[in-house]
């Protein structure tokens, strides 16, 4: 149960790389927060400073109100798992798992109980005499998992931990740290690159890129409203089309221009990019390929573009149009079926049409 604020927190490492930059990030006390963006992007940075394994070069980070910066590591009472597991190779499932409360100095018996306790509710208490290169890489996360858990912390922080194992796996893993968050009701700060776990996991999402955090909301609010052409491309699988585009005031309306196409904008988006001075400026469109409907009855003014390629899934069919050099890509359902080549009449569904400005890349609406 806790806390954790960072006020204007930056790191610039000894060669002068600036990899975090003005942070400033409030983490309610039990919310699970995910740190999503691109390598490199400062994520492990950011925990590393909150575990105290990386001094913090100008701000502050406080926990449950103490100031934290000159606290060394071991006194901070949070856990953290690594990508790699970091586990003791020479030591036992048992005594990788026991070693922290070990070094606490609690006594025997507690330590058993916690340890076997914690290894039964993940499915290890088999194989706790084996040591890690005895076990598969799924195994080895829940001895991570354990050893982080027996001690109780108060904060958990997760370094892209499922990122070795094979995409079966992962699934089943994402959902056990979901359930194991609900079960200890701690706070979760959890770094990954991959925008499914973020959405699937996270109550809250830190989207960064180049060391500056980029938006920070719910899941929800971060699909449907993306702040800036970043976040909506890197959330959304398919990602969002972008499409240049021209705001175009004309009897009858004001419209997205693109090509030789145009989509005519609702009352309330034609108000705000009246009054906000866009009409006959580039933008950019964004329109999520699931709001990209087929009209295969010839219903309505639609854009008729041809068809490049199908991708089928099973359980939805991701369809890519040519158009204007690009691709443009639709979610269809799966048991569509259209012959490459052909042309097809598309429609935008427009109030989840997305723009942005095309020097800044933030949004417009
Ligand atoms: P990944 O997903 O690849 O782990 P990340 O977002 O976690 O990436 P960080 O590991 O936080 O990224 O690194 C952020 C930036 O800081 C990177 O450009 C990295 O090269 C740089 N960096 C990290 N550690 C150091 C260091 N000790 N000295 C100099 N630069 C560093």
């Amino acid at each position: 149960m806790s806390k954790v604020v960072l006020n204007n927190v930056n790191k610039i490492f000894g060669n002068g790389f600036h990899a975090v930059k003005n942070l400033n990030l409030s983490i309610d006390s039990q919310e699970f927060v995910v740190l999503v963006g691109p390598s490199g992007c400062g994520k492990t940075t950011i925990l590393r400073m909150i575990a105290g394994l990386e001094k913090i070069t100008e701000g502050e980070l406080y926990i449950d109100d103490k100031l934290m910066n000159n606290i060394e590591a071991k006194d901070r009472d949070i856990a953290m798992v690594f990508q790699n597991y970091a586990l003791y190779p020479h030591m036992s499932v048992y005594d990788n798992m026991a070693f922290g409360l070990k070094m606490r100095k609690v006594n025997k018996k507690e330590i058993y109980n916690k340890v076997t306790e914690t290894a039964k509710s993940l499915g290890i208490d088999d194989l706790l005499t084996r040591k890690p290169h005895e076990l598969s890489g799924g195994q080895r996360q829940r001895v991570a998992l354990g050893r982080a858990i027996v001690r109780n912390p108060r904060i958990f922080l997760m370094d892209e931990p499922l990122s070795n194992l094979d995409a079966k796996l992962r699934v089943q893993m994402r959902a056990e740290i979901v359930k194991l968050y609900h079960k200890l009701n701690t706070t979760f700060i959890y770094v990954t690159h991959d925008q499914t776990e973020a959405m699937t996991m996270g109550t809250k999402i830190v989207v960064m890129n180049e060391g500056v955090v980029q938006q920070v909301a719910d899941p929800q609010t971060i699909y449907d409203k993306p702040a800036n052409v970043f976040v909506a491309s890197t959330i959304g699988n398919p990602q969002m089309n972008f499409i240049d585009a021209r705001v175009a005031k004309e009897e009858g309306g004001i419209y997205l221009r693109f090509g030789t196409f145009k989509v005519k904008m609702s009352a309330d988006v034609s108000e705000l990019l009246l009054k906000s001075g866009y009409i006959d400026k580039e933008v950019i469109m964004g329109i999520r390929p699931e709001n990209i409907m087929l009209d295969q009855e010839n219903k309505r003014e639609a854009l008729s573009l041809k068809l490049e390629l199908m991708e089928n899934l099973g359980s939805e069919n991701i369809l890519y149009f040519e158009i204007m050099d690009s691709s443009l890509v639709v979610k269809a359902e799966p048991k569509y079926r259209g012959a490459i080549g052909s042309y097809m009449n598309l429609y935008f569904d427009v109030d989840k049409i997305h723009i942005f400005d095309k020097e800044t890349k933030e949004a417009v609406i």
